[in-house]
């Protein structure tokens, strides 16, 4: 079995074996953009180490001397030599992006006599010692597990000490005593002394890598991130470039387009004489990239160029480490970049216009589900407001919270469902549980490449980085924010879009499609085969959802319709009626109310179908809690109706067949209103009368015989009569049951009760999230369709209920209408529509668009990472 490829080895096998960061380097090697020589050990490796209690497979050690061997060669300089030796990097690099949640070692191969001697042959005894510290402190911490604080607090100390602010500051001398005092930390906390063989410190720091696949907090990413447990991590031997080498020398970030707005231009940050994680660390502030033009042109043109080179090639927006050594540009990483929506709708219409991508392709890279994030409601922009700080709008959105100054307040808080706004100088990869939490991130320190700006972005949470304006007493956990100071607690709103930060919380308004938004979905329309409608129960509702694309009303409930000051009265009257005349004479006094709402949804909806549920609540719902009933009487009615299990019990079309009043006074008051509408605007509303949770035949053909007899009573209107599906009884006799009904619609929330013998609020409240944090399920099936028993019964619902009725219209309007996956698999089943919620019609637009691309075999999107 081979384990190691070089990075100019053709036979370069994919993401999966060399993960992201290891494939970037092999193409860019292969593509002829400079970058250094070195190998990758691939995750079969990783995957057999972990799996044979943490021991190198037989066979890796000698494969891996001969790839340093032939490193050597390439380099012409030998590992392990003390005079003029070969330095490497040992990264981490799994197939799918986990930013800085495994580990890296810098500057591996320098030892006492290999320091000396890299100072001699670079006549550089400042940069050489420089290196050496480094060495040993990512060496310790990641190797043999020392508090990294250990070594930055004698850095910190030494800065003091010689009045300086910056490492950049201290001089040869220093940093030799620094690497020294590292060496004796090393020391203290190993017992051993710092290993002086590099090939012990290259197998040592590979085992680590691997190891560091399993460290907590790439555990907490990968389970925020839906990323599996078993794919393992690459490990990249490097050979070293030194950004540390002095002023025409430096490291950076940088993206080929803004990865918040997803605007052309220079989006990166550069830090002269600087190494590795120097930028993203915060150590220094770190430039704007445009400021390279003037330190470095020839690399900062090279750069421009390349970046050119890597979007061509990829023919996606890259996010790229590099370089620049003694004026020489190298490249270290490429990966598709994390972007927000937003960025991710521009830099897709952009690049169609470019030419680079196709149409369906850039309608299939869109992630659906992150369009949430463009479709909550946003700081009103024309509201005066006044900014108590500001800072980098590092990722988009509003949020407001209580402050907090550390993960496990977040994470705490968040809990208990306080919402929290995390505040730090700047955020580690330590800090993702409480970035998880958090509503918001606000960091002083840190540029929009800083951790807090990348993870945020990831996460499609809002943040605010390196607000310079805020300071933070971690001791005293306060904070000054716009002169006044706040504790823990203490309410801030952030607009990551804009980078403003405010005190107290905001009013926030309802968001807008934007041009990008628009042309996106208008592309996805053309792709898709599945209709889509929207659960609308107001007039107000249809309008916003007939402005996100609706086409049609899936779902209108009518229970809303008994509430209201002048009807709940009435409704209540009609349930606390002795006899059926007694109902009946409430009844007639609610159809106005509900005649008038039914017109109000007709005109808003002209021309587009609205799917009328019948009442569907238990009555007891209409009745106040027995403490507060008026008198015996109702007491007494409300003991009677009081059922162990509501969502079990008397509710859905049983009321329609017990009293059947009730649900023809809801069919006059839809026919009288169709026909008013129709004779005020000329324009026949398509009616669509659902009846709900029918488990057996017969209710259905008492329903609908009810139902056309009393249209026929009142005149002549066109309509259809169905039925919602949503108990597993249905699904099994579908077939009996669609030959009283004119359509299907899934109603998947109660299906999933009762298939799965779940309570939702049981089960999501408590031992359902116990489920999923101990991976005996991986889905919510309230959210995502559980496509292996919910989603089989609805198949067997399609094929029996269209067996009997050729092209019977189904469709689905539960909330899982609304989710990306549980959209793909209506497409799967062949349903004619799905309906969601107004706020999420354009993502159900884009999902169905993708799921039809999905299926005619259509370019799909891999997300690249590294
Ligand atoms: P991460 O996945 O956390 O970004 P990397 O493996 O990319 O970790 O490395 C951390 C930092 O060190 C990056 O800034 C990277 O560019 C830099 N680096 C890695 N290898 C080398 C090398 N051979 N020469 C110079 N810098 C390097
Ligand atoms: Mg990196
Ligand atoms: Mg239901």
């Amino acid at each position: 079995m081979r384990y190691v490829y070089d990075f100019d080895d053709p036979e370069g096998a994919g993401r999966e074996l060399l993960g992201g960061k290891g494939s970037g380097l092999a193409e860019m090697t292969q593509l002829g953009v400079p970058v250094p020589a070195g190998f990758t050990i691939s995750t079969d490796a990783c995957r057999a180490y972990l799996a044979h209690g943490r021991r190198l497979p037989d066979g890796l050690e000698e494969e891996i001397a001969e790839h340093v061997a032939r490193l050597e060669e390439k380099t012409g300089k030998r590992f392990g030599d003390t005079s003029d030796p070969l330095l490497v990097s040992v990264r981490s690099g799994a197939a799918v992006s986990m930013p800085g949640m495994m580990d890296t070692i810098l500057n591996l191969g320098l030892n006492d006599e290999a320091v000396e001697g890299l100072a001699r042959s670079t006549g550089n005894e400042r940069f050489a010692f420089d290196s050496y510290r480094r060495l040993i402190q990512m060496y310790g911490e990641v190797v043999d597990g020392i508090d990294g604080h250990r070594f930055e607090q004698r850095l910190t100390d030494l800065k003091q000490a010689k009045h300086v602010q910056h490492d950049t500051d201290l001089d040869a001398d220093d940093l030799r005593g620094l690497a020294g005092v590292f060496k004796s930390i090393y020391r203290e906390e190993t017992g051993r002394d710092f290993p002086q063989g590099a090939r012990d410190q290259l197998t040592r720091a590979v085992q680590a890598v691997f190891g560091s696949w399993d460290n907590p907090r790439a555990q907490v990413y990968r389970r925020a991130h839906r990323i599996p447990d078993d794919i393992g991590t690459a490990v990249n031997v490097v050979q070293m470039v030194f950004g540390n080498k002095g002023d025409t020398s430096g490291t950076g970030v940088c993206f080929t387009r803004d990865p918040s707005t997803g605007e052309q231009g220079y989006y990166g940050e550069f830090l002269a004489n600087a190494q590795g994680e120097d930028v993203v660390a915060g150590i220094r502030t770190p430039r704007p990239l445009v400021e390279m033009r003037e330190a470095l042109p020839e690399a900062f043109d090279q750069l421009v160029e390349t970046m050119a080179t890597l979007e061509r090639h990829y023919r996606d927006m890259q996010d790229i480490e590099f370089t620049v050594e003694d004026g020489t540009l190298y490249l270290l990483q490429t990966r598709g970049a994390k972007r927000t929506a937003a960025a991710a709708l521009k830099a897709a219409v952009s690049m169609t216009e470019e030419g680079l991508i196709t149409r369906d392709e850039a309608v299939a890279r869109i992630d659906a589900a992150s369009l949430d994030q463009l479709l909550h409601p946003m700081i009103d922009p024309h509201a005066k407001l006044d900014v108590a700080a500001k800072g980098l709008n590092a990722s988009p959105g509003a949020a407001s919270g209580g402050i907090v100054f550390d993960a496990d307040t977040a994470e705490a808080r968040g809990r208990d469902g306080d919402p929290v706004i995390l505040v730090r100088w700047e955020t580690t990869p330590d800090d993702i549980h409480g970035m998880i939490a958090a509503q918001g991130i606000l960091t002083v320190h840190g540029g929009m490449t800083s951790h807090a700006a990348v993870v945020a972005r990831g996460m499609g949470k809002p943040c605010v980085a390196g607000a310079e304006g805020v300071s933070i007493d971690q001791a005293a956990k306060t904070a000054t924010i716009g002169g006044r100071t706040l504790g823990e607690g203490d309410v801030i709103t952030l607009d990551g879009g804009t980078g403003r930060v405010y005190l107290g919380p905001v009013e926030l308004v309802p968001p807008q499609i934007n041009e990008d938004f628009e042309t996106v979905l208008t592309w996805a329309d053309d792709f898709r085969r599945l209709k889509v409608r929207a659960n609308a129960d107001t007039p107000d509702d249809a309008a916003k959802a007939r402005e996100f694309g609706a086409e049609g009303i899936g779902l209108c409930r009518t229970e809303h319709m008994f509430f209201g000051e002048e009807r709940l009265p009435v409704v209540q009257e009609m349930i606390m009626a002795d006899d059926e005349a007694g109902r009946r004479a409430a009844l007639e006094r609610l159809l106005p109310f509900q005649q008038g709402d039914f017109e109000g949804i007709f005109e808003a909806m002209a021309g587009l179908p609205v799917t009328i549920r019948l009442l569907d609540p238990p009555l007891h719902e209409f009745l106040p809690p027995l403490e507060q009933a008026r008198d015996e009487k109702m007491r007494q009615r409300i003991r009677a109706l009081q059922e162990a299990n509501p969502m079990l019990g008397t509710r859905g079309c049983r009321l329609g067949v017990m009293y059947p009043e009730i649900y023809e006074m809801q069919v006059r008051a839809i026919v009288r209103a169709a026909i008013a509408v129709s004779e005020r605007t000329g324009e026949a509303p398509l009616v669509e009368i659902m009846h709900p949770l029918v488990g057996f035949e017969e209710e259905l053909r008492r329903l609908r015989e009810l139902t056309v007899a009393t249209i026929e009573a009142e005149g002549e209107i066109e309509y259809l009569c169905g039925t919602m599906i949503e108990l597993p009884r249905a699904c099994v006799r579908a077939d009996e049951i669609a030959q009283h009904a004119d359509f299907f619609s899934f109603g998947t929330n109660d299906l999933t009760q009762t298939a799965l013998g779940f309570s939702r609020d049981d089960a999501e409240g408590k031992f359902l999230t116990y489920y999923l944090e101990h991976d005996v399920l991986d889905r919510n099936p309230f959210e995502t369709i559980d496509r292996g028993g919910v989603g089989d019964l609805m198949r067997m619902a399609v094929e029996r209920g269209r067996g009997v009725k050729d092209g019977l219209k189904i469709g689905i309007c539960g909330e899982h209408g609304g989710e990306a996956q549980s959209v793909a698999f209506c497409h799967e089943l062949g349903l004619d529509y799905v309906s969601c919620s107004p706020y999420r019609v354009p993502l159900a637009r884009l999902a169905a668009a993708q799921a039809a691309l999905a299926e005619s075999g259509a370019a799909q999107y891999v997300a690249a990472g590294g």
